[in-house]
């Protein structure tokens, strides 16, 4: 990188103001928008892609985790995108597998049911602030810069963006020496029902056993019961909120997909082609907020719960080997709360944070990132948004018996 620097100049129209603007339309960003909008607030969700569903649909993570509960807005969305997969009751755990594609056209009709502004193609470079307080934010559109202003802003970038460029304090990876979890390009293959065409790039890794794949294991998905194997077998390090990481992560991860497909072709997979490789490498984990409050490896493993609970996992401390050695830290959790302090950046105001960029450690993070958690996050910090917006409070300050009344009239249940 050269020490250079240049400094830009430059006025930007403002295109649209809302009550609530929520920036990145993945589990925490399409939650915390619909929450916010129906509690009658002007919402405006402002995405980098074409597409909502984060990781889960951008990045053909197309499988959700067990956390211990099916609850709240993960619990509707469920009920009317997976209804066969639907529990009676709120408190067990789902593994369901499903469809990318069809996720995607879910949330696009979702969203716009629920009343909600979506901006595709809208990346945020920029935050506005008055004092300590976020008043807007800026993007690059299709039509260049536009800001954005509204009264609370939600961070669900998955990489604390907005949160960095309004300065809040940002940690990443491993307290010894940063490393963050490996990135992975998910993809999908399809049983044709007949031997189908093997295909190795004259540059791919021709693996002959298990102990020499990207994860040292064979991980993939097959339950809808189409022929579809999802598969989650690359794994490249290096840390996804960085542009060297990312620049050598995109074409290893891809030479790793062609060359896992072919020797799945060898290995048991004969009659399946490669359908689909997704749109961009998959990205567990980059910059986490400094909130109010930090939850660590002790809250996790030690079942800790808290007053102002936002959500509740038992998902497994599930930590891919950061040296993007073929190993994995995975240890059973046995359930724990999540406080919303964790979602309330110090020093800033106005913003709240949800999803995987949450405040805290590299091996708590690693059980709470999965998607329905970050669904259950998003859905607090929309309804927490909607209060600091109705009593004028700092989002600091909102009263947790009336979030959690919020919660529950939203179809939320807490496990005592
Ligand atoms: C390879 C891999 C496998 C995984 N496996 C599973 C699994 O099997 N099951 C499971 O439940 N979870 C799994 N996870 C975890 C889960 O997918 C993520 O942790 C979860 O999607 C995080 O949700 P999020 O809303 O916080 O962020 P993300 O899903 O990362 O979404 C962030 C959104 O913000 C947008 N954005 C980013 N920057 C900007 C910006 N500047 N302006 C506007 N928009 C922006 C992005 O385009 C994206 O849409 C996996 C993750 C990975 C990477």
């Amino acid at each position: 990188m050269s020490n250079r620097e240049v400094t830009l100049h430059t006025t930007v129209p403002v295109y649209d103001t809302a009550e609530v603007v929520v920036i990145g339309g993945g589990p925490a960003g399409t939650a915390a928008a619909v929450s916010a909008a129906r509690n009658g607030r002007k919402t405006i969700l402002l995405e980098h892609s074409a597409q909502l569903g984060g990781m889960g649909t951008l990045g053909n993570v197309s499988v959700f985790m067990g956390i211990g509960n099916v609850t709240g807005i993960y619990r509707e969305f469920i009920s009317e995108f997976l209804p066969e997969a639907l529990p009676d009751t709120h408190h067990v755990s789902i593994w369901p597998q499903y469809s990318p594609f069809e996720l995607r056209h879910y949330l696009n009709g979702k969203l716009e049911k629920e009343g909600v502004d979506v901006y595709y193609h809208a990346s945020v470079v920029a935050a506005i602030k008055q004092g300590d307080r976020v008043t807007g934010v800026v993007a690059n559109t299709r039509e260049g810069l536009k800001a954005f202003e509204g009264a609370v802003f939600i961070d669900c970038t998955g990489d604390s963006r907005v949160a960095a460029e309004a300065g809040v304090p940002l940690r990443s990876g491993r307290d010894e020496d940063g490393l963050t979890q490996p990135m992975t390009l998910m993809f999908m293959m399809q049983d044709t029902g007949k031997p189908a065409r093997q295909y190795l790039p004259e540059d791919g890794y021709r693996y002959e056993d298990v102990s020499e794949l990207p994860q040292g294991r064979r991980l993939y998905w097959e339950k809808t019961g189409d022929g579809t194997l999802l598969v989650n077998m690359t794994r490249v390090r290096g840390n996804g909120a960085k542009i060297r990481d990312v620049n050598f992560a995109e074409k290893e991860s891809l030479r790793q997909a062609f060359s896992v497909a072919n020797y799945l072709q060898r290995n048991g997979f004969e009659n399946y082609i490669l359908s689909h490789v997704a749109g961009q490498v998959g990205v567990r984990e980059t910059n986490q907020i400094v909130g109010l409050y930090t939850l660590t490896e002790e809250d996790v493993t030690g079942g800790r719960r808290f007053d102002d609970v936002v959500a509740q996992t038992n998902y497994e401390i599930d930590i891919h080997n950061p040296t993007g050695g073929a190993s994995t830290d995975e240890r059973h959790v046995s359930g724990y709360d999540i406080p919303y302090r964790c979602m309330v950046p110090v020093g800033v105001e106005g913003l709240i944070v949800a999803g995987r960029c949450i405040s805290a450690t590299h091996v708590a993070m690693s059980s709470m990132r999965v998607q329905a958690t970050c669904y259950a996050l998003g859905q607090a910090a929309g309804n927490a948004a909607s209060l600091a917006v109705e009593t004028g409070s700092s989002v600091a300050d909102i009263s947790i018996p009336a979030l959690h009344e919020r919660l529950a009239a939203q179809g939320v249940r807490f496990q005592k």
